[in-house]
């Protein structure tokens, strides 16, 4: 029977976990030891170790001889693998549990299997209990008394000296007591110094695993492994080897795949939005909306990109016996990097026509709708699209810099201003295609020719849709002065009515926001209002309840120094600014960095249309906001991007085209 300290059963754990979820990268030296210890996620207690720690638990796993050194032929560094295999002889369910009890303390059956998920799939509660069991047998390890009003009772692992007490004593640990009980265990268990308190410092390592959290709640739902750099690579490697073959498929090949995956996707629409609004709490209703309408932009891809991207003869300008022709051939390797509030449109807007023109994807779904991304990929490969076809990077701003940074052709980037024009920068050098969608700061007009009730109503749709988080949603509106109060009355009446709350619930209006971090942009935008003389007339704040809630909220008395009528808002706050005529509506509108999208109510279309053919911006609306089409060219002027997806054109993104002079 072995003995370890907390150090060492970290370490081995460590050792344990990656043999296992990324062999590619194993044994590990003592830097990738101290990362993975020390890493926030996927580990209880989070401990700070330095280099001295690591080696210290590293000689002592080798004398207890669970571990050996090796050094690769060439390579001058040393690396460590443990040998608990052979040390304890297990097989590879009893190894996994043990490993994540090594790595996470005492937990109970139902945590352990969803923790266990990457390293080995129990069939079951049943067959996990049983590895327990087989482990207790040999004395590794130990159920605990179950606690009061827990339903389960916790196991704890016996190889590890004076555990026992340490989680006894850890109730249910918040971060500042985890780093007590890493002490306590030091202190009481091993003979030797304890170590001094671990600092839970802001994690500034490269992240090794995202926890995904639902916003309405601020739980846990579950631990997805990062793809890192090297990962990245190799993935990419994968789709350039493969591309080609998918490419020279038929159209007709790679359509009935497309096909196919729409109607998996529709015979699990209730599954995919109920994902979707747990992991970026989206109500329930609209994310089924989303799914439903993304279904029609599958259908209208795999009807028209065959015909887009058909051979074409050309009438030559002058006439001659050189036949003229244009080709269309696929890009190659379209790297998609993803924004979260519109996962099917903006995931499936790039995805779907890339891959119908003959490209390989890396998709890299945003660290707000990892979830859904995954699940989209999967839905396609259960379909038949070959797995290297299109592939998913999981992660967070590293992950898609990584991706932007490999051997791509093409980037297709849906997400903020600045992170547009830092990835734009990063492939500048490399001549890599570019598409940006990038942020909106839309605004719209009310005449004095509406009917203010029903024009109220649209206009808070549009801009409260989502939690207002949507590149274009309304975040400013223009009203005429002969209407002003009477509609601001009943708009505010509008927005009081909706009902916040929990997502899942279908008589939800507005849900948490997906990002907790928005928050502080709300809080700045609102106080900023304030102090220079906004007033507001509904919400106003944050809501005090677990997870990222803010207030429907309206303001008026608002004018264009204030930040909220000039930064992309992103959440459920609008301003509502008096103009006198059409002209001040025209100029108020365009008064902004951004060009998405610009919306005039009115009874009168030549009115409305004489207005929006003036503004700078991608998208017209007249009596309505907050829409895309399929079939019309999406884009964005200014800082609201550059490139055009859907429609013909946003096909044509897709592919390049190669001229033919054909000679007798
Ligand atoms: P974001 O810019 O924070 O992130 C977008 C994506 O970029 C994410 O997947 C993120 O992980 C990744 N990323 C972050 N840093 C990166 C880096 N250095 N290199 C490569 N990738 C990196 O934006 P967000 O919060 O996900 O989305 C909200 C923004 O997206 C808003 O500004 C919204 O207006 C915009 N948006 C635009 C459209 C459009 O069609 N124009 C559609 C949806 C959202």
């Amino acid at each position: 029977m072995i003995e370890l300290s907390s150090e060492e059963a970290r370490v081995l754990g460590c050792l344990m976990e990656k043999a296992v979820t990324t062999p590619d990268n194993y044994p590990l030296s003592v830097n990738a030891l101290i990362n993975a210890c020390n890493q926030s996620t996927n580990r209880d207690p989070i401990v700070a170790y330095d280099e001295a720690t690591v080696e210290r638990a590293l000689d002592g796993l080798r004398e207890k001889r669970v571990s050996r050194r090796v050094r690769a032929t060439g390579q001058r560094v040393v690396k460590h693998r443990h040998v608990v295999d052979e040390a304890l002889q297990l097989s590879v369910p009893e190894y996994t549990v043990l490993g994540v009890l090594l790595l996470r303390g005492a937990q109970t059956p139902g945590e352990l299997k969803q923790r266990a998920e990457r390293w080995h799939t129990f069939r079951s509660l049943d067959d996990l209990e049983e590895t327990l069991q087989r482990l207790a047998d040999k004395d590794y390890v130990r159920q605990l008394e179950r606690r009061p009003g827990q339903k389960e009772s916790r196991w704890m692992t016996l190889i590890v000296t004076g555990a026992e007490a340490a989680f006894a004593a850890a109730g249910a640990p918040s971060v500042a007591a985890r780093a007590s009980v890493a002490t306590e265990v030091d202190g009481e268990g091993s003979n030797r110094d304890p170590m001094p308190a671990p600092a839970v410092e802001p994690d500034t390592r490269v992240e090794r695993s995202l926890e995904v959290r639902n916003p309405a709640t601020d739980e846990l739902i579950r631990s997805v492994a990062v793809t890192d750099e090297r990962e990245v690579e190799r993935k990419v490697e994968r789709a350039r080897r493969a591309q080609p073959a998918w490419a020279a498929r038929s159209y007709d090949e790679r359509a009935t795949l497309l096909r196919a995956f729409r109607d998996l996707l529709e015979a699990e629409t209730e599954e995919c939005a109920q994902i979707t609004t747990r992991e970026m709490g989206k109500p329930i209703v609209q994310s089924r909306n989303e799914v439903r309408a993304v279904l029609d932009r599958v259908d209208w891809n795999v009807e028209h990109v065959g015909a887009v991207i058909a051979p074409r003869a050309v009438a030559a300008a002058a006439p001659g016996p050189v036949e003229e022709r244009v080709t269309y051939e696929p890009v190659g390797l379209v790297a998609h990097i993803s924004a979260w509030n519109y996962p099917y449109f903006v995931g499936l807007g790039a995805v779907v026509p890339a891959l119908l023109t003959g490209n390989a994807v890396l998709y890299k779904p945003s660290e707000h709708a990892t979830l859904t991304g995954l699940r989209i990929v999967d839905i396609m490969h259960r379909a038949g699209i070959p797995v290297d076809i299109v592939q998913t990077i999981v992660g967070s701003g590293a992950a898609g810099a990584a991706l932007v940074s490999a051997e791509i052709d093409m980037v297709c980037f849906t997400g903020s201003y600045e992170t547009g024009r830092r990835v734009a920068r990063s492939v500048a050098d490399r001549l890599v295609r570019v598409q940006l969608e990038l942020g909106g700061k839309d605004g719209a007009y009310v005449c004095d020719d509406v009917d203010v009730d029903s024009a109220a109503l649209a206009v808070a749709e549009g801009a409260f849709y989502n939690g207002g988080q949507s590149c274009s949603a309304i975040e400013r509106v223009y009203v005429h002065d002969a209407i002003f109060d009477r509609f601001v009355d009943a708009f505010v009446d509008v927005v009081g009515a909706y009902r916040t709350g929990d997502p899942d619930d279908e008589h939800t209006d507005v849900g948490p926001l997906a990002r907790a971090a928005q928050l502080d942009v709300l809080d700045a935008q609102v106080g900023d209002a304030v102090a220079k003389g906004a007033r507001v007339l509904c919400g106003g704040k944050r809501i005090d309840r677990p997870g990222a809630w803010f207030e429907p909220t309206v303001l008026v008395d608002v004018d264009p120094s204030m930040s909220v009528m000039r930064d992309e808002t992103f959440g459920p706050v609008v301003g509502l600014q008096r103009v006198r005529d059409d002209t001040e509506a025209r100029l108020s509108l365009d008064d902004t960095e951004f060009g998405l999208g610009g919306s005039v109510f009115s009874a009168e279309r030549t009115r409305a249309e004489r207005i929006l053919s003036r503004l700078e911006v991608g998208n017209a609306y007249w009596n309505r906001s907050d829409r895309s089409s399929v079939t019309l060219p999406w884009s964005g002027r200014r800082h609201s991007g550059m490139g055009v997806s859907m429609s013909e054109s946003g096909i044509r993104a897709f592919v390049r085209e190669k001229a033919w002079h054909l000679g007798p």
